[in-house]
């Protein structure tokens, strides 16, 4: 059973342990500390030409918060539950946060801004009507960068 052609199981074992990118993890939602050995969810987006994904925000629990699912045109994007783990750096003392056991719960094609839900994602969401209330400065960030791709359609009638 080989599923070396699955691009999403070449992608899960690039997100796996990818960092966290900070020393104070936090959700980005509620603002809640987040600690090792918390559940987590992340959302990650590798632009075309990048190698790499980065981490775009993080979130307490697993898909415990209502959020937009916006997706960018030309952006492979994924909203992920798993959990944080630390890297230690043994030669610089330092501990880096990292991202384990990434399970998707919302996957972005390239080809197309339409997501796709995978039918087991514990939150609720309609993909298309994002809830519209008080959003978070990044999630509104989020939304504008989305937009700005897709313009905004005005006076269109013919
Ligand atoms: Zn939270």
């Amino acid at each position: 059973m080989t599923r070396s052609n699955d691009p999403r199981a070449a992608d899960l074992t690039q997100l796996t342990r990818i960092s966290l990118d900070t020393n104070n993890p936090i959700c980005q939602v509620c603002g809640h500390p987040l600690h090792e050995g918390n559940d987590i969810t992340a959302y990650a987006y590798r632009a075309a030409g990048e190698p790499a994904y980065a981490i775009g925000y993080i979130m307490c629990g697993s898909d415990v918060h209502e959020h937009p699912t916006v997706f960018t045109r030309g952006v492979r994007e994924y909203v992920l539950t798993g959990h944080i783990g630390t890297c230690s750096n043994t030669q610089t003392q330092s501990t880096t946060f990292v991202f384990l056991d990434p399970t998707p719960v919302v996957t972005s094609p390239t080809t197309t801004a339409d997501p796709h839900v995978h039918p087991d994602a514990p939150t609720p969401r309609d993909p298309t009507d994002p809830p519209q209330e008080e959003p978070t400065p990044l999630l509104t960030a989020v939304r504008e960068h989305a937009r700005s791709d897709g313009g905004c359609p005005r006076g269109g009638s013919e």
